[in-house]
């Protein structure tokens, strides 16, 4: 009968219908017990896992996070399975995802979620960054979040660092511009290689070693999404409550609690380290290039002098791996190559080398048709009559293939 109402809802939801209604829901669905209203003056950082407060939850009590989407479709999974049990959650949500699909932003927050920001890009430099910095990308995810949903009001001010990587100056940042700071209680590690039976093993376990908390998942993940019915099974199953937070607003005053539980005893060591949570499309994976070393780019180290080719060099190839593969770009047969282009061809070009200049040999190839000096060894600027160009650009010992003297000069 429930997985009949359950799929009736998610009939109803793929169609469009709007079933956030409670009257949709099953009698037993899990649902949400209460719904917190926090004032996030009084309060600006919560979570255990850094902070001395967290949420005022009683025993067996559980606030759902989802972080880094709205990705389809695992967000829409999410969305399926806490619609079908009447559960509403926190979404963490990165700027340039809800730049990349606004219509599940706008979902989310149809079907009552809270909106709330988990930066525009998600770096994982928030520990180190200016706060000017940080303020570009606290603000840019607060504001594809009100683009993407057309009103200001409808963005919790919520905010939590990616990876969890706080700094006190930003903190205060948040403060200063009524921002509440939220860490977690509890996590599933749903970011790592576990499978999705782990996942809700280890939500399921944490949770019933500290008795409540802010849980963090991600609903990026195809294993969170799996894990998700278990988990919520789990937690009906052993009388645990959903308790949906909300801002405080002029006319949604906050909930009263008691000042006590609040006090939260730190009881995770803050990660110095996350893992990258962040997979845009990992359905379809991105072929993967290898690092670049300096000899994909025609640099080349002889001594202590680096040398730069600035011209097409074929011949080098074989011995210096190329960066990306040649393979990757095949060119049609009937195609008309045009040679890569040389330093001559830059007007503002300066050159200076690395290491020690090896004066005779790069002198001996130095263009007699020019009153400029080499291009290694050299570090002035160009003579006043060359061009009238001042000496700026490129900073590198250019050593240009012989190939290259003869071309464009000679024609
Ligand atoms: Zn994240």
């Amino acid at each position: 009968m429930r997985r009949t109402i359950a799929a009736s809802i998610l009939l109803a939801s793929l169609l469009g219908i709007g079933t956030a209604g409670a009257a949709e829901c099953p009698a037993d669905a899990l649902g949400v017990s209460r719904t917190l209203v926090v004032d996030v003056n009084e309060h600006p950082r919560v979570g255990s896992w850094q902070y001395g407060e967290s949420l005022p939850l009683n025993d067996h009590e559980v606030v759902l996070t989802f972080d880094d989407g709205p990705l389809p479709p695992y967000t829409d999974r999410v969305l399926d399975l806490l619609a079908a049990e009447c559960v509403k959650a926190t979404f963490f949500m990165v700027g340039r995802m809800v730049q990349a699909y606004p219509a599940a932003v706008r979902r989310v927050y149809n079907e009552g979620h809270t909106i709330a920001n988990h930066s525009q890009t998600h770096p994982f430099t928030f520990h180190k960054m200016s706060v000017d910095q940080a303020s570009r990308e606290i603000e840019g995810g607060f504001s594809s979040l009100r683009t993407a949903l057309g009103d200001p009001k409808a963005v919790a001010p919520f905010f939590r660092f990616p990876g969890l990587l706080r700094q006190t100056a930003v903190e205060q940042y948040l403060v200063d511009h009524g921002d509440m700071t939220w860490s977690v209680d509890l996590a599933a590690d749903d970011w790592t290689h576990i499978n999705n039976r782990d996942v809700a093993r280890r939500a399921i376990s944490r949770l019933e070693a500290r008795g409540k908390g802010i849980l963090l998942l991600h609903d990026i993940q195809a294993r969170t999404a799996l894990a998700l019915p278990e988990i919520l099974q789990e937690l009906k199953a052993r009388g645990y409550k959903i308790v949906h937070v909300v801002p405080a607003t002029p006319d949604r005053p906050k909930t009263v609690t008691e000042p006590e539980l609040w006090a939260a005893a730190r009881h995770a060591p803050e990660p110095k380290v996350w893992p990258r949570t962040l997979a845009v499309g990992i359905e379809s994976p991105e072929p993967v290039l290898a690092a670049p070393s300096p000899a994909s780019f025609g640099i080349e180290t002889v001594g202590r002098t680096s040398k730069v080719a600035m011209a097409q060099s074929f011949d080098r190839q074989p011995e210096a791996p190329a960066w990306p593969s040649p393979a990757d770009y095949a060119v049609p047969s009937e195609s008309h190559l045009l040679p890569i282009a040389g330093a001559h061809n830059f007007r503002n070009v300066r050159v200076f080398r690395l290491g020690e200049p090896e004066k005779p040999k790069v002198a001996a190839k130095k263009s007699p048709a020019r009153s400029r000096p080499a291009y290694g060894g050299w570090r002035g600027n160009w003579p006043a009559s060359s061009r009238g160009s001042r000496a700026v650009g490129h900073q590198l010992t250019v050593v240009r293939p012989p190939i290259n003297l003869a071309a464009p000069q000679t024609r």
